[in-house]
């Protein structure tokens, strides 16, 4: 289909900046498929079930209802996330939740529940969605294809910039080790791991700011909707 545009790739790679460039330029629904994963953990974090509970969670995460809706506020956000109708945007970004996201999106029952959720979305068409597995197994229809990668360090140093310019403190060092070890639970999990789809763009953004891979992108897209 080619209204549909999925873009897999590591933590911190520039998945959303682009996705959402790409969904301004085409009014398309920008979907960004990592909070749903995020939603989950913190629901089991604050209902105290352990991550090693693997039949706990996935039953969490086929009853919980997370709804992704336009930002209600101007506060940097991209979308609102509830959590049952919770507004939950902020604490999903918290510690404690990267901590043990990787960990819970690696059980498969998990996986399941939201990945039947994401593909209802997406098969409606005209979305860009964001995540680790969309072009391999959400949505292999997907008509655009890009994976974008950049190396550790180049992602742990966006990282550093964005917590910097918001003021917060924090440690180059910490955030490449939580980078490196979620590539490594999210490369060698044994359902949907991350993967460049086949048939995917390979988009390699070291040293290219948000401009230079929106346009890239842009050539891929006219590229692959003319065929
Ligand atoms: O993209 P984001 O950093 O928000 O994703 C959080 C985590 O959710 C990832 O580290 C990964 O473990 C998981 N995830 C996934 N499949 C997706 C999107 C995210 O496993 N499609």
């Amino acid at each position: 289909m080619k209204n549909i545009i999925a873009i897999d790739g590591p933590a911190a790679s520039g998945k959303t900046t682009l996705g959402k460039l790409l969904a301004a330029k085409f009014e398309y629904l920008f979907f960004d498929t990592g909070v749903m994963y995020r939603a989950v953990t913190l629901a089991v974090v604050n209902a105290g079930i352990s991550i090693e509970d693997k039949l706990a969670c996935s039953k969490l995460a086929e009853d919980i209802q997370i709804d992704v809706l336009q930002p209600s506020e101007e506060d940097g956000r991209s979308n609102d996330v509830l959590i049952d109708g919770v507004d939950s945007t902020w604490d999903i970004v918290k510690p404690e939740v990267v901590a043990c996201v990787s960990e819970i999106s690696a059980i498969p029952g998990v996986r399941k529940a939201l990945t039947a959720k994401q593909r209802e979305i997406g098969l409606r068409g005209n979305v860009v969605m964001v995540g680790r597995d969309i072009g391999t197994v959400v949505l292999p229809e997907a008509g655009v294809k890009i994976y974008l990668n950049a190396s550790p360090e180049e992602r742990a140093k966006r990282r550093y910039d964005e917590r910097i310019a918001r003021g917060e403190p924090v440690d180059y060092d910490t955030l490449l080790a939580v980078i490196k070890k979620r590539d490594k639970i999210d490369s060698n999990r044994e359902v949907a791991p991350l993967a460049a789809a086949e048939d995917a763009y390979i988009l390699e953004s070291d040293g290219k700011d948000a401009g230079a891979v929106f346009q890239e992108a842009l050539g891929v897209f006219n590229e692959r909707t003319a065929e």
